[in-house]
């Protein structure tokens, strides 16, 4: 019997697509297991031992000597056999009619490094539960991220309690991976030609706390010996996000933050329940960017809270103003199923939310527009996303995928997908960047 991948570190919920997964192979199959395994972690799918709990089974081949390939065919056959849907990747994959003569009902064979491929299958026979309210990679993620950047998920669920949110009920308490861990599977993708690592996690300035104790600065140490871009979300201000902003402004991780703030009213944050709300966040916010002038701040906030007033609305305005944010998200309050928040007073009509929402993107699409604009003449390092036809679409370390914008280069030859190109700014406007091509490394 072959033995299927467990994962032992992260919780099991039971709402998710379920994937079992064969790895069999030399050490570059397993950097593309790990490659696919973390995706599927990403995007919310369980990975289960036993053939009879997964709603299909990903088999990863080896086919480099006889007994390999006989190995491998074996484990297919007894993965159709015990579970019946079976997606064939690895080496054995490059020859497909090998596998299709002796298993002609699999779903799908690509060969080796088709982790895109792969996902595709997955997609297609057992799609993503996504759930805006609990999912961590954003909805666009969810098609397939490109070869040279990968979501790591460090943590499942959350030791918080915000009114507003359902994930601690649905996930439940933080459950950390071990450093070790995390660094092996980051070690794993930098093998498999990753260049930019997306850290993601319910909170994850509180990763190690389940373990013994908060480790978020350790870890980001840690990515500094990794030597690619490293990109933190869903970091809480706590006090000991101040200790990796020198990181930043060094170099060892990206000058990125995202920081869902949530609202700026002091009441509001205490009837949302949400972390580290006492923290005076536009002191911190100053103080950051002073040790780390390049840093860009992302956040997001929610208008329309129960109960909240004209007055601490206009406080929100006031502190967008302040803190002049890069890139912000907003979103009009809306009752999740189960959320302590739908038994607060005084709920906001719709009109009223409406119009919030209104002026707060106006106001932010100023400030945002301004903080680009400031950016024209400044040399940058960009990572190639795309190559187009009529151009090239690459981001810079302000940019995270998907969800901020993207610097646009015209197209010049010799440049590749997933490389890192040096531009100078030539334009901007309320949401992206225009450069000219000023070198490569
Ligand atoms: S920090 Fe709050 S919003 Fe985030 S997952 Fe935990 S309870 Fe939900």
């Amino acid at each position: 019997m072959h033995d299927l991948l467990q994962e032992h570190s992260l919780m099991k919920t039971t709402k998710s697509p379920r994937v079992g997964f064969v790895s069999l192979g030399c050490p570059k199959a397993l950097v593309d297991s790990e490659r696919i395994l973390t995706q599927l972690r990403a995007q919310g799918y369980e990975v289960v031992p036993e053939y009879h709990e997964a709603n299909l089974v990903v088999v990863n081949t080896c086919g480099f000597i006889e007994s390999a390939i006989n190995e491998s065919l074996d484990a297919i056959g007894e993965a159709l056999a015990e579970n019946g849907k079976v997606i064939v990747t690895g080496c054995l994959g490059a020859r497909k009619e090998l596998i299709l003569e002796k298993h002609p009902n699999v779903l799908s064979i690509t060969g080796p490094q088709a982790y895109e491929d792969v996902m595709r299958a997955v997609h297609q026979h057992l799609p993503p539960s996504h759930d805006p309210f609990t999912s961590l990679v954003p909805p666009q993620g969810i098609k397939l991220t490109p070869r040279h950047y990968a979501y790591l998920k460090i943590s499942e669920g959350c030791n918080h309690a915000c009114t507003f949110c359902i994930i601690p009920s649905m996930r439940g308490k933080l459950k950390s991976r071990s450093l070790d861990d995390v660094m092996r599977e980051a070690d794993k993708l930098k093998q498999a030609s990753v260049k930019e690592l997306l850290i993601i996690s319910q909170d994850t300035s509180a990763y190690g706390l389940d373990l013994g104790k908060v480790q978020f600065t350790a870890l980001c140490q840690r990515m500094k010996e990794l030597g690619i871009w490293v990109r933190l979300h869903y970091v809480y201000p706590y006090k000991h996000v101040d200790e990796v902003i020198p990181l930043m402004a060094e170099g060892a991780l990206l000058p990125y933050l995202d920081i869902p703030f949530q609202h700026a009213s002091s009441r509001i944050l205490k009837l949302m329940k949400r972390p580290a709300s006492s923290e005076n966040n536009l002191e911190r916010i100053r103080a950051w960017r002073a040790a780390c002038p390049d840093l860009t701040i992302r956040s997001t906030f929610i208008v329309g809270f129960p109960g909240e007033t004209e007055a601490e609305f206009e406080e929100l305005l006031t502190f967008l103003k302040a803190a002049e944010l890069d890139r912000v998200g907003c979103f009009q309050y809306s009752p999740v199923e189960g959320a302590k928040a739908n038994l607060l007073p005084d709920p906001i009509s719709d009109e009223i939310k409406a119009e919030r929402y209104q002026r707060f993107m106006e106001t932010q699409a100023k400030i945002s527009a301004k903080r680009l604009q400031s950016k024209i003449g400044r040399t940058m390092q960009v990572l190639v996303d795309e190559i187009r036809d009529e151009d090239i679409v690459a981001r810079s370390s302000a940019d995270a995928p998907e969800i901020d914008g993207l610097v646009f280069i015209p197209k010049t030859e010799g440049i590749k997908t997933g490389t890192f190109v040096e531009v100078k700014i030539t334009d901007a406007d309320e949401y992206d960047l225009y450069a000219e091509f000023s070198g490569s490394h």
